[in-house]
């Protein structure tokens, strides 16, 4: 077989890997976008789309899944196979993706009727099932970084390929961690592609990370100042509900943004590998406030109050609105909830103090604090997993050049298998 990298090789975004079998039929694993400054970077270099025999969507991410409508457009056949939940999932951030590009003018390839098409393309499969596709055998295996997340083993060849794409092997109390489970131990793994996000380095204990935050809530409670938690909507959200719904705040808490949409899919869709179903539901439709209007906004924000609300980085979404009220107020306190990309909002905060609101650049006096809670393995997960796993080939993707060299480094001096680090444009026979 040949595997051919179109994306996320010494980068992170528009995940995209082509495998061509003996028989010469190609399979993608995910087709993602990236966010440029100037548009979106899409898969490069996929010849005759209309003649891929089938795509593997791992989860919906859109630097996972973003570039499926394109494809679609240009006349895409095969079937996209994916579970449940993510087919519930990419519904939502598509439409939205397709929204934003609109608005800021960076003119999508692609209109609305290819989301329906991709919806009409796509075949559902459970989770630890093998299912037969031309000449590929595969499953679906749970990857716990976000629902409906899954890890894709495939047989081709005579060989067994496993691709990780986005993987967390952590306790979180959303998901049920990945977990090495008898299918891949049964027979050895010969081609590996894992992610690696965090390959450079570890992540703060998770339990001891939820403690210091919900400490910190108390304490900004304490001296009368209200939180503000930018979320990103799927996965974050969701994991900061059910962390609070755990604690008796003296205030009330607010949800806001596209992140409810998203959790009312997430709660309403079968999903064995959700572990935290129940708090979940219980936290959104008993424990809440919603909130969908500025005047529910300025009404919410009259008194002391735990404000949960998209976007994660501060780049638009109703956050803005409550910036607005809070950025003068000493005593009130935002709290970010993971990697802020360079020149966000959410970075210039974090770094320098400020945010631009309405285009003022404006001095932000409340406190700000960053909190790691990642749905990705770190360095130590993905070492393991090449442990474990013993392939014979490794292939280090979906990570900067830093983070995917440091893993090939780590591999070549202490794994008994071949380690590449490939860059877009790669192609490797196996
Ligand atoms: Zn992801």
């Amino acid at each position: 077989m040949e595997l051919e990298f179109h994306g996320a090789a010494s980068e992170v975004g528009r995940s995209c890997i082509q495998i061509r079998t003996d028989k010469g039929k190609r399979y993608l694993l995910d087709v993602g976008i990236k966010f440029l400054e100037d548009g979106l970077g899409f898969p490069k270099n996929v010849l005759d789309i209309d003649k891929i025999d089938g795509v593997f969507l791992s989860h919906a991410h859109l630097d996972h899944s973003g570039g499926l409508p394109l494809f679609e457009h240009k006349e895409l056949k095969g079937p996209i196979f994916c579970t449940r939940h993510t087919f519930a999932i990419s519904k939502i951030l598509l439409k939205d993706s397709y929204k934003i590009a609109r608005i800021r003018h960076l003119h999508p390839a692609y209109n609305n009727t290819d989301i329906k098409e991709v919806q009409k393309d796509t075949s559902f499969v459970d989770f630890d099932k093998w299912y037969k596709h031309e000449d590929v055998r595969f499953m679906f295996l749970n990857a716990g970084h976000i629902p409906g997340s899954a890890m894709i083993l495939l047989e081709v060849d005579g060989k067994r390929v496993l691709y990780t794409a986005d993987f967390n092997n952590r306790k979180t109390n959303l998901m049920v961690p990945f977990k090495i489970g008898k299918v891949l131990r049964e027979k050895p793994v010969d081609v590996l592609i894992t992610e690696s996000t965090y390959g450079y380095r570890e992540l703060p204990d998770r339990e001891g990370l939820e403690k210091k935050f919900i400490a910190s809530i108390y304490k900004t409670l304490g001296e009368g100042g209200s939180v503000l938690i930018p979320v990103f909507a799927l996965g974050r959200a969701q994991e900061t509900l059910i962390m609070l719904s755990k604690h008796d705040f003296p205030v009330k808490i607010y949800f806001d943004g596209m992140s409810k949409k998203m959790t009312k899919k997430i709660v309403t869709t079968k999903n064995k590998y959700l572990a935290g179903h129940d708090a979940l539901k219980q936290m959104f439709y008993e424990k809440v406030e919603w909130v969908a209007s500025e005047k529910r906004r300025s009404d919410a924000l009259k008194k002391q109050g735990i404000f949960i609300t998209t976007s994660g980085m501060l780049q638009g979404g109703p956050v803005l609105s409550y910036l607005k009220d809070l950025w003068h107020d000493s005593s009130s306190k935002i709290m970010l909830m993971g990697f802020q990309c360079k020149r966000t909002n959410g970075r210039n905060l974090l770094d320098e103090g400020f945010v631009y609101m309405d285009g003022w650049k404006t001095k932000v006096k409340c406190h700000v604090e960053k909190y790691d809670f990642s749905g990705h393995a770190d360095k130590e997960g993905v070492q393991t997993l090449v442990k474990e796993l013993k392939p014979t080939h490794v292939f280090f993707q979906h990570g900067d050049f830093e983070s995917v060299n440091a893993l090939k480094e780590w591999a070549d001096n202490n794994a008994d298998c071949k380690a590449y680090a490939p860059a877009v444009g790669d192609k490797y026979n196996i």
